[in-house]
């Protein structure tokens, strides 16, 4: 039997080289060392990095691509931002939503991504965003799997109607309970609103992903909240915070408290390492605070960690190009994590981490799971996110979706190499 295709002589992220992985239906059918036989495709990896697709778990889908409209963001604040989305907001139309989605989607697919979970703004009567991705995600379906959270961005009290239209876009098939807490009126309405909105995600049975503490205030505490409500609830493993940025100006005592309280419930965490560096500290003259969580002291005491890209050219980031790649190396950068193992959970975060977080199913490299991968020009993750190299080949299915031509520069320099391979420059232990 002919199978659809073997990626051949694969080096994968554990470090294994010369690996054949054989896909069939759809799935992984095997992955060995030198697989014989037919396939409709054979794809030649020559000791390249394969590795599962990348998976953005934070993500503003309905804002992407809108950046100088209506206007730009003069201040770089995360309030200007709101601001220049309400102004954005009521002119938005289905058609408009949908085309700028698809086109990231487009972007994200040649870049190797293809899983993320984007929240959906539900502070407008029309719902028009919440239709608009619902359409999305029904199109984009057979190459990348879009998981859309109801966040009410001007807050879940505050924002009339707020709470009406989270229900109605839950009705409509939104999948997972978003919220805002620290945009509400006041610290005790945010924490009104992590409760109404847990007790929500519990009835329904859902998941909830809220925007959690994004501030630079030592004193915004919802984490607890949510990490209470969460452990009240029993609803470890399907709870997860976003940004938690005021954990970088909490005093540590707290912080030695509420991390194993944060443990105990089994919320997860999601850091958005390039937003979180321009948005974060704007208010401070010098020392200018970095603003991104405490990546490294979440995952010691156990907490799902990961990173998102949180905004691609919108009302609040002007930059990004869907490579998830630049998110961890801004992330590894930022929270100093310069070791090996350090540098090699920071491409976790951006596949398998992300994709646990999210509750992806069937994801991975093993027998039985989704054939999705992603051929890189580089040997090993470390390689990957120093080089940001081009994406070879990306694999939905078990059929290539789309291909990249590899990289190189030609020298004209007398008694040198007349061509240049970037990824021909890994240290010869890297990644070992
Ligand atoms: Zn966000």
């Amino acid at each position: 039997m002919a199978l659809d295709l073997i990626v051949k002589h694969a080096r994968l992220p554990d470090g294994r080289q010369d690996i054949d992985i054989a896909c069939e239906g759809g799935r992984i059918v095997a992955v060995e060392r030198a697989i014989t036989g037919g396939a409709a495709r054979i794809l030649d990896a020559r000791g390249r990095l394969l590795a599962p697709p990348f998976v953005d778990p934070h993500f503003h889908l309905d804002a992407t691509l809108s950046m100088g409209t209506p206007r730009l963001n003069r201040s770089g604040t995360l309030l200007e931002g709101i601001a220049l989305w309400g102004e954005l907001k009521p002119l938005l139309t289905p058609d408009a939503v949908i085309e700028r989605a698809l086109r990231y989607c487009d972007l994200a697919v040649s870049q190797g991504l293809l899983a993320i979970r984007s929240h959906v703004d539900v502070c407008d009567d029309r719902l028009v965003g919440v239709e608009a991705l619902i359409e999305v995600r029904r199109r984009v379906s057979s190459y990348l799997d879009l998981q859309l959270v109801a966040f009410p961005q001007d807050g879940y009290f505050r924002s009339p109607g707020a709470a009406a239209n989270l229900t109605r876009a839950l009705d409509m098939g939104v999948e997972v309970v978003g919220g805002i807490p620290h945009f509400e009126r006041s610290m005790a309405e945010g924490a009104a609103s992590v409760e109404a909105l847990c007790r929500i995600a519990a009835e329904r049975g859902l998941q909830v992903d809220m925007h959690c503490d994004e501030t630079d205030d030592p004193q915004s505490r919802h984490i607890e909240t949510l990490a209470a409500e969460t452990h009240r609830l029993g609803l470890g493993g399907r709870v997860t915070a976003s940004h938690l940025t005021s954990m970088h100006s909490m005093d540590n005592y707290y912080v030695s408290k509420l991390l194993p309280l944060m443990t105990e419930s089994g919320v997860a965490a999601i850091a958005n390492p390039l937003i979180n560096i321009v948005i974060q500290g704007r208010h401070d003259t010098y020392p200018k605070r970095r603003g991104m969580t405490r990546v490294p002291e979440l995952r010691s005491h156990g907490i799902p960690v990961a990173f998102g890209g949180d905004c691609v050219m919108d009302p609040w980031y002007p930059l990004g190009q869907a490579d998830m790649l630049e998110v961890a190396a801004m992330g590894l950068h930022v929270a100093q994590l310069t070791g090996l193992d350090d540098m090699r959970w920071c491409f976790e975060a951006v596949t398998t981490e992300a994709a646990r977080i999210i509750g992806l199913e069937g994801y991975g490299l093993t027998v039985g799971c989704h054939a999705d991968m992603v051929l890189l020009q580089a040997r090993d993750p470390i390689e990957a996110i120093r080089l940001k190299p081009p994406r070879l080949a990306v694999i939905r299915r078990g059929k290539v979706i789309a291909e990249a031509a590899e990289r190189s520069s030609l020298l004209a320099i007398e008694g040198r190499p007349a061509r240049l391979d970037p990824a021909d420059y890994a240290p010869a232990a890297g990644g070992d």
